[in-house]
């Protein structure tokens, strides 16, 4: 891997006119075909945007989902979705109901990849809700085990994982915000996500976030993928002296840009947790990203972080002298 790699962990705003478009499509006053072609044109924006602004590894924005566990239930056999139920602040989504034995009927993620593969010579990342969290987020009247409905969920993400490879993904992220949830389920969190990368050619990535990183930090080395994907200036780069006490075997995407503010960073400010970041981790190992999805921002505010982020990670490579 080249030095430095920037990227985005995966999701961005919705122009105006989508989030409209989605309102109305959602009361039945706009055609699947008319939301589709607005989807498409808001991704194929975003592709162009980050070739723009010079991002090396890219991704299709999820413009097409609502919310990430949610859309991965929508498109599989054996699940509903309920109505809205408040999560972390005030954030509402619909909750996922297991009601049957999960089934995948066809690949879920896969058309959104090729479409926006198709658009870009980069590589752009295939993007699965990991199963941990797809269990973890759903109520379960089926399976009657936690362990039991993250590895049917696991089993089902490793076809859509293979299906990502073969129509040309060589990344691959699962994403697991609720790594942390419980502490004494992390073993679970290691099988499960292992049953999705299990046997994969393409580069794995687990992305995670909202962690009590001090529990976690013992599993990091076993997460059964190649690059772990974290959300370090949220909290004050705190886990940056565990890192130092015990090592990280694997490449990481670090996150330098607050997700959760409005405020857009000082370019001075991002070089300085890249700096901080280049002297634990060797530049070949180490890829700069946001901390989370860009999502909750305006469109305004997304783009200027990345703008801020590629700025501050050409001014680092440029200093240090990485091709
Ligand atoms: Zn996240």
């Amino acid at each position: 891997m080249s030095a430095l790699q920037t990227t985005t962990v995966g999701s961005f705003p919705k122009p105006d006119y989508l989030t409209k478009a989605r309102a109305k499509a959602s009361k039945g006053e706009m055609r699947p075909a008319e939301l589709r072609r607005l989807e498409e044109r808001a991704t194929t924006e975003w592709i162009r945007f980050q070739e723009e602004v010079g991002l090396d590894i890219l991704v299709d924005g999820e413009q097409y989902r609502g919310d990430m566990a949610t859309y991965f239930a929508e498109n599989l056999e054996g699940m509903e979705v309920s109505g809205l139920v408040r999560s972390y602040g005030n954030r509402y989504y619909k909750k996922p109901v297991i009601v049957g034995e999960l089934r995948r009927a066809q690949p879920i993620s896969v058309g959104w990849f090729r479409f926006a593969q198709a658009r870009t010579e980069k590589p752009v990342k295939g993007m699965i809700t990991g199963p941990y969290t797809m269990m973890d987020w759903s109520f379960d009247e089926h399976y009657g085990s936690r362990e039991e409905a993250a590895l049917a969920f696991a089993r089902l993400l490793h076809e859509e994982a293979r299906d990502l490879e073969a129509a040309g993904a060589t990344i691959i992220q699962v994403d697991e915000p609720a790594l942390s949830a419980r502490s004494d389920e992390l073993p679970l969190v290691v099988k499960s996500v292992g049953a999705v990368t299990k046997g994969l050619d393409a580069k794995t990535i687990l992305h995670t976030c909202y962690g009590n990183y001090e529990d976690i930090y013992p599993y990091f080395n076993r997460l059964p993928v190649d690059q772990i994907d974290l959300e370090m200036s949220n909290s004050s780069l705190d886990l940056l002296a565990r890192f130092r006490r015990d090592p990280l075997k694997k490449e990481i995407a670090f996150g330098v840009v607050d997700v959760h503010s409005h405020v857009i960073e000082k370019k001075a400010q991002v070089v300085e947790r890249i700096e901080k970041a280049l002297s634990l981790f060797d530049p070949q190992k180490l890829v700069i990203d946001p901390d989370c999805g860009l999502k909750t921002r305006t469109v305004e505010e997304a783009k200027s972080k990345l703008e801020v982020m590629v700025e501050a990670t050409r001014a680092v490579k440029a200093e240090h002298g990485l091709a």
